[in-house]
């Protein structure tokens, strides 16, 4: 019996009792009992954020900066983010009115969820996706519906299968492309034929555009430059992958004004604002760090193509991950279920990578292994994976 039994399980909301803790975690309390394990596990960039950024921090450290900031976060920054958005996205916010500074895409994801839902409005996300979709609904008292997307169709999102599951209780779609897990892109075409689906059904859009900078051969599109769709999307985006931010804690939404104050309310009396030090350093990754960034992707994009390639020779099919920093191959034919194959693959090889059905029902089947780690471990962990597929 531990210390919780002073706590009663009944003290706790009755609603947080069904969330389950992130599959993601378990397996890696268990990665972490073990010595020298290769991991293909970790959604973060190896790299370390560029110095010229940790340098304006420091800079601004220096030089007394150590207070609060305006709710929605230094001017100076919703300025360059607004520029930045126009100029990689082409879609206009008013720094003065459409644009918040919050602490991750974290953050800004629950604040649009809390400021779009009452309690039992649905909201459609497609699966496989990033762990903390579902929870975060549940969290605001929605109810969260998946929409599978499939290894076949490059697990882009389909219109009948957003179809089959919209309702009259829907409000909400959200999106994240590139995807977590599973590198998928759309096209122009799908954009905008998502664009009318949630215009037919009268639904908001978040859009969580994380990892766009890190988008390989494909044409980089958004949602939210779908002529109609500015006013009913929330775009999101944030400094942790494309930056090497992650310790920083700071991203951003952009959105219409109404949506935007809504969210600001939220994020004014449980956050406050995003630290100033972290503020001064995205505003220095926007005005210096294109190049930093160009460098990052392209040896992302180098360590992709090995890792796929590896993949095959193991004699799996892996689709070409288009975005993001993971290859979601299927595992599903050679008898474990995706969590076995993880365990035994660490056990065996003493290589990490998460079972796919962390994302989601439909990731069963699939292993989730992170390319954001340095050629020679790709190299290490591909040549392991041979050796274990073919033991099996
Ligand atoms: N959205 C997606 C799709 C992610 O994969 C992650 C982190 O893995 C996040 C949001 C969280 O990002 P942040 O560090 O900005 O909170």
């Amino acid at each position: 019996m531990t210390n919780d039994s002073k706590y009663p399980h009944d003290f706790v909301a009755p609603h947080l009792h069904n969330i389950p803790r992130s599959g993601i975690r378990d397996f890696f309390e268990i990665v972490s009992t073990r010595k020298d394990v290769i991991s293909l596990g970790i959604g973060e960039p190896d790299f370390i954020t560029p110095w010229h950024i940790r340098e304006s921090s420091i800079y601004a450290l220096n030089r007394g900066a150590t207070s609060y900031t305006a709710n929605l976060g230094l001017l100076e920054l919703r300025k360059a983010i607004s520029d930045y958005v126009q100029r990689r996205f082409d879609v206009n916010y008013d720094p003065a009115s459409e644009i918040m500074i919050t602490v991750g895409v974290s953050e800004a994801l629950d604040l649009a969820i809390r400021a779009l839902i009452s309690p039992g409005d649905e909201v459609l996300y497609h699966e496989p996706c990033y762990v903390s979709y579902a929870p975060v609904i549940a969290f605001a008292h929605g109810k969260p519906v998946a929409v599978e997307t499939k290894a076949e169709d490059d697990f882009r999102l389909s219109i009948d299968a957003l179809e089959a599951k919209v309702t009259p209780r829907t409000r909400v779609l959200m999106l994240n492309f590139p995807t977590n897990p599973t590198g998928a892109v759309l096209t122009q075409q799908d954009v905008e034929d998502i664009a009318a689906f949630a215009v037919r059904h009268n639904l908001v859009v978040i859009t969580d555009e994380i990892y766009s900078e890190l988008t390989y051969e494909a044409k980089r599109v958004s949602i939210a430059a779908v002529p109609g769709m500015r006013e009913r999307t929330i775009f999101l985006n944030g400094f942790s992958k494309a930056w090497a931010m992650t310790g920083f804690r700071i991203g951003f939404s952009c959105a219409p004004p109404a949506l935007t104050e809504a969210m600001m309310k939220l994020h004014q009396y449980t956050m406050l604002c995003a630290p100033i030090l972290a503020q001064k350093a995205a505003l220095e990754a926007l005005v210096n760090g294109d190049d930093a960034v160009t460098h990052m992707r392209n040896t992302y994009r180098q360590r992709r193509n090995l890792m796929v390639k590896g993949l095959q020779m193991a004699g799996l099919q892996c689709h070409l991950p288009q975005g993001a920093f993971y290859a979601f191959p299927y595992v599903g034919h050679l008898g474990l279920s995706s969590h076995d194959f993880a365990m035994r693959f660490l056990e065996e090889q003493n290589v990490a990578c998460v079972p796919g059905s962390a994302f989601g029902a439909c990731g069963e089947g699939f292993i989730r292994c992170a390319y954001a780690t340095s050629t020679e471990h790709i190299e290490i962990a591909m040549a392991r994976l041979q050796t274990f597929t073919t033991s099996l």
